[in-house]
């Protein structure tokens, strides 16, 4: 059987993008006190990646809806985190 790489595996993935609705939204002053920003090594979908001024940019358009990002994350209120609204989000495909 052929092994799949994870970019292949999550190109699989089928999602019902909610363009008037995030259901992740970050608090960006309180980002950028934080010194360690887990979520840019920790979310599976590499969502979270950092500009080059160091600021955390987020797009929650792949989302897996894993709630790592929640869960990593050290600062309190950073992270409003919901699921999205019905119809929008992931569907997993395979496995
Ligand atoms: S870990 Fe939390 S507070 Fe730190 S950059 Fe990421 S979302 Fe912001
Ligand atoms: S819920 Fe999971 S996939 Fe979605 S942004 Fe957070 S860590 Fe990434």
């Amino acid at each position: 059987m052929k092994r799949l790489t994870v970019e292949q595996l999550l190109g699989i993935n089928k999602f019902m993008v909610d363009d008037e609705e995030a259901h992740i939204v970050l608090n960006k002053e309180i980002c950028a006190s934080c010194a360690t920003k887990p979520c840019t090594f920790a979310c599976p979908a590499c969502l979270y990646t950092l500009k080059e001024n160091g600021e955390v940019n987020f797009d929650y358009a792949g989302c897996l809806e894993c709630g790592t990002c929640r869960a990593v994350c050290p600062k309190e209120g950073a992270i409003a985190w919901g699921y999205p609204r019905g119809g929008f989000g992931v569907s997993f495909r395979y496995g």
